[in-house]
């Protein structure tokens, strides 16, 4: 039904339901649920025992007019998810290449930065969204690879076209990667196989294998606007 096989955690669907999320992260959030129908109705069903709660809680005398107008509201129907596919609009452009952008970045199209190329085949577009993490688009061309590298924050990977790999697993559209600074990986992309992603880094990469250590100093990259 669904070839998403990475997703946020329970707790980062939580508060995204309860609006709790700093901006930067609800995009991230809202891009994966375009492609996510396990995570939307897991969204849902959030939604819903919040609003039980509040049909829960006894009313105070004095606020009744404000009980029955809430009551209101939560007796409509809520917007439905829906169960197909919620289309994907807008394009970012590279070189001769178009991608198609989700709606939730679609909004931020303004506040893509051009693109610059980065060691190893690697191209990247910062997107200023506020906030101290820094996200960016970054894009592997065919056969190509990242130096292995540890992470000294959080890390979020959104695939939005092609895939890539690591000492892990198989990332494809959709799929949500987070890497904390207990994680090591060297992502890669196969000859003829491009990947394009978003993602969010609260601090710089930290590279860790051989040669690559002297990437270091570019880690910056990764992080600045
Ligand atoms: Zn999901």
């Amino acid at each position: 039904m669904t070839n998403v096989h990475f997703h946020p955690s329970d707790d980062t669907l939580a508060r995204y339901a309860a609006g709790d999320l700093d901006p930067a992260s609800s995009i991230m959030m809202s891009a994966h649920l375009e492609y996510c129908i396990n995570c939307r109705l897991r969204i849902d069903e959030l939604e819903a025992s919040y609003t039980q709660v509040l049909e829960s809680t006894p009313a105070e005398p004095m606020t009744c007019g404000l009980t029955e107008m809430l009551s209101q509201i939560l007796s409509q129907p809520a917007e439905p998810l829906g169960v197909e596919p919620v289309p994907i609009s807008g394009v970012l452009k590279l070189d001769n290449k178009e991608f198609h952008l989700p709606r939730a970045l679609q909004r931020h199209k303004d506040e893509i930065g051009p693109w610059s190329r980065l060691p190893g085949k690697i191209q990247r577009a910062y997107v200023s969204t506020g906030g101290k993490s820094k996200m960016n688009f970054i894009y592997m061309e065919p056969d190509s690879a990242l130096p292995e590298h540890t992470h000294q924050g959080l890390e979020i990977t959104l695939v939005l076209s092609g895939r890539f790999t690591d000492e892990h697993a198989s990332y494809g559209p959709g799929d949500f990667i987070v890497q904390t600074t207990e994680h090591q990986h060297s992502p890669k992309t196969r000859p003829g196989q491009d990947c394009l992603c978003l993602t969010l880094l609260d601090a710089p990469l930290h590279f860790t294998s051989g040669l690559a250590t002297l990437l270091n100093p570019f880690s910056q990259l990764f992080f600045r606007c």
